[in-house]
């Protein structure tokens, strides 16, 4: 298992900040993903026979954001990347 794959010049890769372990992704390309039992994090299982598809479908049903994809270095998805919230530096300091 692994939360950083790559395939070819496709990475893929989990941030273990932006997964809450709600499973969607382990739903949508069951024996791809999976959650760690230790972290309860989504993480890769069987990356050598994943396929794209799988590891985009799963990507997608991603409500957070959490699987990331990129191509030759590239980010392929999300094409956006919005902030979590409390992600930002000094976030619980207010600034004058
Ligand atoms: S769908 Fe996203 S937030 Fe939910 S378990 Fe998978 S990676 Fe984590």
């Amino acid at each position: 298992m692994a939360m950083d794959i790559t395939k070819g010049s496709t990475r893929v890769y989990i941030d273990p900040k932006r997964c809450i372990a709600n499973a969607k992704c382990t739903t949508a390309a069951p024996g791809v993903y999976v959650l760690d039992e230790e972290t309860g994090v989504a993480v890769i299982e069987n990356p050598d026979d994943a396929t794209i598809d799988q590891l985009f479908a799963g990507a997608r049903a991603c409500p957070t954001q959490a699987i990331i994809i990129e191509q030759f270095g590239r980010r392929l998805f999300p094409t956006i990347l919005t902030p979590m919230f409390g992600a930002g530096k000094n976030s619980d300091e207010s600034d004058s």
